[in-house]
């Protein structure tokens, strides 16, 4: 009888191209197909990581919970890309940037839609989930 061994690589389904397939954290992608950004808090020092971490650097409990990333972060670093890692060529140009939602911060891509010359620092965005043409799940930074 030959027994397979199941490998849970949700995460294969992450961005244009995926770099962590099998991850402790695969809800993540569950979450994002429901249109939800999640990040985890550990249930004993109450830290929140984003993006999600199985176990907690600061006190070493791997004891997570999840909470969801929603209203508005402000963008507090954005950089203009027009030289990408392989497999975002197509993507070029585009905005990488962080928000600050006070506990945590999120690093992510500024949606395209939203033009180079509205992106200012301190600026209020909101992270959404999006779905890429070749039906890949990221998350992009929207206006409100
Ligand atoms: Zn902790």
């Amino acid at each position: 009888m030959s027994k397979k061994k199941e490998i849970d690589d949700r995460f294969k389904k992450f961005g244009t191209v995926s770099f962590t397939s099998v991850t402790r954290v695969n809800d993540f992608i569950g979450y994002l197909e429901q249109g939800k950004i999640m990040g985890t808090r550990c249930t004993s020092c109450e830290r929140l990581y984003f993006p999600p971490r199985a176990d907690c650097f600061n006190c070493l409990s791997s004891a997570m919970d999840w909470f969801e990333v929603e209203g508005v972060g402000k963008l507090i670093t954005y950089s203009k890309l027009k030289y990408a890692p392989v497999g975002f060529e197509d993507d070029l140009p585009y905005c990488i940037a962080v928000l600050d939602y006070g506990d945590y911060k999120v690093f992510g891509r500024i949606a395209s839609e939203i033009p180079e010359e509205e992106i200012q620092l301190g600026m209020e965005l909101t992270t959404e989930a999006n779905e890429l043409p070749n039906g890949q799940l990221n998350y992009v930074f929207k206006k409100p």
